[in-house]
């Protein structure tokens, strides 16, 4: 199968080529970039910064660029369907529905955190959430200086697990920050702080406090790899899927 890597000059993106060498069942046809540039990424590969031809050269797509960029892949995939794997995070509303769209036509997976780890701590989240009823949940996540969404997919992933696992709608308990006289803290609220600093590539700690005892549940990535060869797993495991929208625990039986 023919893969086209989508936000190739990126962080992600560049691991993706290298890693994609490595991986003997699907073989790296086209990237798009930005601007036209000159890319190391093998003999054969297509370099190209128009969405139609990129989309056109690929019977399978991973994409890891920016919200405004998948956009505009996610609006030509609407017209020529191909399997897609997303993982760009600090998508709105009207983008994941564009995805949600896209599922109808073809088999799409997205995943604000591609990596076993975090699929494993989102279910012991929300496990730890209703057992642990009455203990206040806070979630601090911490990235990198270049990351430009906050707070990060991942941690929102998390937030929403612990609220639901509690019937909480997470929009209507989250605080994302404070300063001040702002009072107490109400027994429902789940705070999701964000730091940014060095070159921290992910790291989550969801802790449940209550008086007496806290729990603290860490997950930290220690390289980027851990998103790039997740993707490629789970590209390999889509290219088999039918239409439908998939998750990461869905490529990982964890359901
Ligand atoms: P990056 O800023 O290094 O790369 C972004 C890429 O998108 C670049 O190649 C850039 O050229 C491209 N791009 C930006 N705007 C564009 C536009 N208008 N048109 C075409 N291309 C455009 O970021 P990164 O660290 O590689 O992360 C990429 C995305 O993946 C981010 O949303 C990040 O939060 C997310 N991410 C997800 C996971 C995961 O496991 N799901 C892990 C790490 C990062």
């Amino acid at each position: 199968m023919k893969v086209g890597i989508f936000g190739a000059s990126g962080r992600v993106g560049q691991l993706l080529i290298e890693d994609m060498r490595d991986c003997e069942d699907l073989e790296l046809s086209v990237v798009h970039v930005r601007s036209k540039q000159n890319m190391a990424v093998g003999k054969g590969v297509c370099v190209t910064n128009d969405v139609k031809i990129f989309v056109d050269e690929s019977d399978i797509i991973i994409d890891f660029s920016l919200p405004e960029a998948a956009q505009e892949l996610f609006e030509e995939l609407l017209l020529n369907p191909k399997p897609v794997v997303s993982g760009t995070t600090g998508l709105s509303l009207h983008q994941i529905n564009l995805l949600k769209e896209l599922s109808n036509k073809s088999a799409v997976l997205y995943a604000t955190n591609m990596s076993l780890g975090v699929a494993l701590l989102n279910r012991l989240v929300a496990s730890a959430s209703a057992a642990l009823d009455g203990f206040d949940i806070e979630i601090v996540e911490q990235h990198h200086r270049y990351k430009k969404d906050a707070p990060s997919g991942t941690a929102l992933t998390l937030a929403t697990s612990a609220a639901t696992a509690r019937g909480l709608d997470i929009d209507s308990v989250r605080v994302s920050g404070r300063d001040g006289n702002i009072g107490e803290r109400s027994s429902d609220e789940i705070a999701v702080m964000a730091l940014r600093g060095g070159d921290i590539v992910g790291r989550h700690t969801v802790g449940f406090y209550n008086d007496g005892e806290f729990i603290e549940l860490n997950h930290t990535a220690t390289s980027r790899n851990t998103f790039s060869k997740g993707a490629i797993r789970a590209a390999l495991w889509l290219s088999s899927q039918p239409n439908g929208l998939y998750g990461i625990a869905d490529t990982l039986g964890l359901d």
